[in-house]
């Protein structure tokens, strides 16, 4: 089917072999790729309640048929497998420049099964695999391990002009429940531990590269819509917005709302806010905005930091999550300390998020006399201690990297902890954003943001944050429309730009398929019921979709809201209709 390699790798890192299927042109039409066809195979070739970091769990990088075209947004990688941190479905999105390499491997999916006995790294070419042992990678950063395998590829093929490299860093390696699989130095599928399984493989990298090229339908309609969309979305507000401030922006505009998530989801605001905004990381770091390949938004923030203890420290970030989730939860009140602590997670291989409210709850553990452990709020040194003791599981780094289920438990604090089935949310409090609250609820991986990105109708008053009557059905055609973004392979950023009619189009002209949008609505739908199976079968409950009671009974004292659990339950049920689901939130097909 063209916009399609056609093609799945089917790796197997014990044995070292692998295998390449073409698949059905079936297969491609109703799952579209990407997400689609990644749950998809998750559910077939997964064995239920399969342990997350055994040989059998399935790790799965998939793209989609916008994937290596001129599409802007479409330079992204997605990444598949049965989560450690939640023990349940997991899904995580990379951009940066990889999906163009492994767009020319030749391949739709890879899926790595088994486990290495020694480390290795792989190289994955022009329909070829090579084994490569990784004695010398193993231990090294995540920086390091790619300069490494870069270097490699240059000295050792000379027919290879560039490549995409995939890496873990020592949490990967550790099995650190949060840990991510990295690429382009600061880009990485950071949600849901995805770079544990890889480091239960004992695979430390993946390169990509080669010369194939997809076919698309229409290669005319794809470079005529790729042009007219970036002309008539030079003067779009949302483009500016993000271009010249960046993720960063959301700081002021949460904090306005008084949903900028701070003191371990205590308060909606932070008093330092001004050292830690926008405006404080272009005023102490010399930035550039900074883009994915395919990308004229560049929402991305190249800086350096001008001056103090971290003078010359170079990162691509911090972005938005990591200033609320260091600077808000952990009130760190510099921005250039963030970027330390950004760095340090970057280095190690750890998801910001997570780590942020990990070491948040920590400190709320040391204060209550729950644990034996020295840390408060903003102690910057004493945190990136803890980090490194997480990635390397040392003392209580040992509890942390289990995850914060675990680590509540441990402490006496499972009241207190803040998570959505083990993943905690990101800088949006749902007592003020309640269409986030669903959204946290019903995400397939967790307390997730970005599966329906609903702050964003929210905060632009399409619907008013406190509303619940009527929010779940727009929530579920937000959630269905962005569905399709990660079946194709889209970034998020592109979401006003690419309504339905501007999805049909791009889908017509790379795989020749006319969808309306009830047709990928339907398509949507079933990857829902999809993804929502492999939990159910993971052993989900409705009561898993329920938000941390915190959010039920503690109102946040700026503003004193809150939402209530009848709120919540109401919200639930009008989205399991909305989904077609039964009062148990599950699907009409569904079979226990
Ligand atoms: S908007 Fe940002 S994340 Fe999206 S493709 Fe562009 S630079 Fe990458």
């Amino acid at each position: 089917m063209r916009g399609f390699s056609n093609k799945i790798l089917k790796i197997n890192a014990r044995d070292m072999t692998f295998e390449i299927e073409t698949m059905p042109d079936r297969l491609l039409e109703t799952t579209l790729g990407g997400k689609g066809l990644a749950t998809h195979l998750l559910l077939a070739h997964n064995p239920p309640k399969v342990d997350p970091l055994g040989p059998q769990n399935n790790l799965i990088l998939a793209l989609g048929p916008v994937t290596g075209t001129r599409i802007w947004g479409s330079c992204r990688h997605a990444v598949f497998t049965k989560s450690p941190q939640t023990g349940y479905y997991s899904e995580s999105y990379s951009g940066g420049k990889a999906a163009e390499y492994m767009s020319t491997a030749g391949f739709d999916a890879v899926m790595v099964n088994g486990a290495s006995a020694a480390p290795i790294w792989l190289e994955v070419c022009n329909e070829k695999v090579f084994f490569h042992l990784a004695d010398d990678l193993w231990g090294l950063d995540t920086f390091q391990t790619e300069d490494r395998v870069k270097a490699w590829i240059k000295e050792n093929r000379p027919e290879a002009k560039n490549c995409g490299v995939l890496v873990v860093g020592p949490a990967g390696e550790n099995g650190v429940s949060f840990s991510v699989i990295e690429n382009d130095y600061w880009r990485s599928a950071g949600r849901t531990g995805a770079g544990a399984v890889m480091g239960s493989k004992k695979i430390k990298a993946m390169a990509f590269w080669g010369d194939r090229k997809k076919e698309l339908a229409d290669p005319e309609l794809v470079k005529a819509f790729a042009n007219r969309l970036a002309k008539s979305a030079k003067e779009n507000p949302g483009v500016k917005a993000y271009k010249s401030l960046g993720t960063p922006m959301m700081v002021d505009i949460m904090s306005h709302v008084g949903s900028f998530p701070t003191r371990y989801w205590r308060k909606g605001t932070a008093e330092h806010r001004e050292r830690i905004n926008a405006a404080a990381l272009h005023e102490r770091l010399a930035v550039q905005p900074h883009a994915c390949l395919r990308c004229f938004i560049a929402c991305g923030r190249l800086g350096t930091v001008k001056e103090g203890r971290h003078e010359g420290l170079r990162i691509e970030g911090p972005e938005y999550e990591t200033i609320y989730a260091f600077g808000g939860l952990c009130e760190v009140d510099s921005i250039e300390e963030i970027a330390h602590l950004n760095d340090v997670c970057d280095r190690l291989g750890i998801d910001t998020i997570s780590a942020g409210n990990l070491v948040a709850l920590t400190i709320e553990a040391s204060i209550q006399k729950k644990v034996d452990y020295a840390i408060e709020y903003g102690q910057v040194d004493r945190i990136a201690e803890l980090l490194e003791d997480i990635a390397y599981r040392r003392g209580l780094g040992q509890i942390l990297a289990r995850g914060i289920k675990h680590a509540a438990e441990e402490f006496g604090l499972s009241d207190q902890a803040i998570h959505v089935k083990g993943l905690e949310p990101a800088g949006y409090d749902p007592r003020v954003l309640k269409g986030m609250g669903l959204a946290y609820g019903t995400s397939d991986r967790g307390a997730c943001h970005l599966r329906t990105t609903f702050y964003k109708p929210e905060l632009s008053k399409m619907i008013d944050p406190d509303q619940v009557e009527g929010k779940a059905e727009m929530l579920a055609e937000w959630e269905d429309r962005l569905t399709i973004f990660d079946a194709l392979v889209l970034c998020r950023f592109y979401r006003d730009l690419y309504q339905w009619e501007e999805l049909a189009e791009m889908i017509k002209g790379t795989t020749g398929l006319i969808l309306d949008k009830e047709s990928m609505r339907k398509i949507a739908g079933k990857i829902a019921n999809d993804t929502r199976t492999f939990n159910l079968r993971e052993g989900l409950t409705v009561q898993d979709d329920m938000l941390p009671r915190r959010f039920f009974t503690e109102p946040l004292p700026e503003t004193g809201k809150i939402i209530s659990e009848d709120q919540m339950r109401q919200l639930l049920a009008n989205y399991y209709r909305a989904r077609g689901w039964d009062e148990h939130g599950r699907p009409p097909d569904y079979r226990a």
